[in-house]
Formats: structure tokens, C-alpha cells, sequence
């Protein structure tokens, strides 16, 4: 697939479960991306869509602490949840937005879904990402795992967490990223996409 068309639509600072930005357009396909803070989501989306004449916003206003959504090419809704569980002010508003983020997750599950969960290629799974795949995998949706920073990780690092991933989520499609390196942007997008 082809980016064509990149819009921003919305950013959600709180739950608003009844006025779910998502509920009025259920043609489009959803994909959800998901990560730990740091783990490069912002680089990686910005590498992968953004263009100079598409770009909303420099990298920095995109690294907010809240969902923002965007469209697609008019074909895909995209969600950017906030790093879990990144939160400034202590463990109250970790917690806080840790809700946030599963009550999200809860009130818009789509059987056209795709969650798209980012992880450090050299460093998995945190407890945080296995509470995130463990809740994601009860809710039967496709699961797209990205392991990213190959640039930085080492054939032995990665074969690592490659079994990793076959031993505990074998039913989960992954691929390689690196923002630094062009090499992986076409086939990330048809994987994201299709
Ligand atoms: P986010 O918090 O998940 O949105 O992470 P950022 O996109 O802000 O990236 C966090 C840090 O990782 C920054 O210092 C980036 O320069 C670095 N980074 C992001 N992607 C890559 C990558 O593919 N390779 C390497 N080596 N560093 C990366």
C-alpha cells in the first residue's frame, strides 16, 4: 500500500467511553499502536507516515502522553496510545493512565482490528508488555508485533527474543524495524495495512 494521505482527527486526554471517536465509522479498518515509553513509537510512526507536507506537528507535539488518532489513506483509523506506563507525578498517574489505556482498549474492540505492539528487539518482554499482549490476547484480535531497533540489536540478541516470541505468543505475526534504516519501511507498511 501506498501512503497517500495522512490526516489527524483527534486527540482523547481522558476516557470518553460514550463518545468513542471510533464509533461512527465503522468502515474504516483500526489499528492500534502500543509500546512501552522509549520504545521508539513515535520515530517509528513519524518514519513510517509522515511526510514534510503531511506532518500535523513537529516529532515533540506528537510525543504527547495522550491517544491521538489519525486516518489513513480514508481507509484505516489509526490509534497512537500514550508509552505504557510512562507517566509523570508517580505511580497514582501511572495507574491512572494505565486505566486509561485499557478502558480505551475495552470500549473499542473491532473484529477489524489490528493491534500493532511495539517492543525493544534486545530487551522483552517487560511485565509490561506481557500484561499488554496477555489482555490483548483474551480479546482475540489480529496482533502485529514489531520488534524494533534492529540497528542496535545483535544477531544473537534477536534470535533470543525471536524464540520468545515463538514460545509464548505463537500465534502472533512479528517483523523487524528500524527508524534509522529505510530498509524496513515498505514491507512494515504492508504488513501494518493489509
Ligand atoms: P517513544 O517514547 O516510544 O515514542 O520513543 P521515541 O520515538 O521518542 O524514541 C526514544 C529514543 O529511541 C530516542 O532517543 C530515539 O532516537 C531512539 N530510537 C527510536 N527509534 C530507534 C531505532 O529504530 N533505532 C535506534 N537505534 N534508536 C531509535
Amino acid at each position: 500500500m501506498e501512503i497517500k494521505d495522512v490526516k489527524f482527527i483527534k486527540t482523547v486526554t481522558k476516557f470518553e467511553s460514550k463518545i468513542s471517536p471510533l464509533e461512527n465509522d465503522d468502515k474504516k479498518a483500526k489499528i492500534f499502536f502500543l509500546g512501552r515509553s522509549n520504545v521508539g513509537k513515535s520515530s517509528m510512526i513519524n518514519s513510517l507516515l509522515w511526510k514534510k507536507e503531511l506532518a500535523y506537528s513537529g516529532a515533540k507535539a506528537w510525543k504527547t502522553r495522550t491517544i491521538n488518532i489519525f486516518w489513513v489513506n480514508k481507509t484505516h483509523e489509526c490509534v497512537d496510545f500514550p508509552g505504557y506506563w510512562f507517566a509523570v507525578g508517580g505511580k497514582e498517574n501511572q495507574i491512572k493512565l494505565r486505566d486509561m489505556i485499557l478502558d480505551y482498549l475495552e470500549w473499542n474492540i473491532y473484529s477489524n482490528l489490528k493491534v500493532v505492539i511495539i517492543i525493544d528487539a534486545f530487551v522483552w518482554p517487560t511485565s509490561q508488555d506481557i500484561e499488554v499482549f496477555d489482555y490483548i490476547n483474551e480479546k482475540w484480535v489480529k496482533i502485529l508485533i514489531v520488534l524494533n531497533k534492529v540497528d542496535k540489536t545483535s544477531q544473537k540478541e534477536l534470535e533470543n527474543t525471536k524464540s520468545k516470541i515463538k514460545v509464548n505468543f505463537p500465534q502472533s505475526k512479528y517483523i523487524l524495524y528500524s527508524s534509522k534504516n529505510d530498509k524496513y519501511k515498505k514491507s512494515a507498511i504492508e504488513e501494518i495495512f493489509n
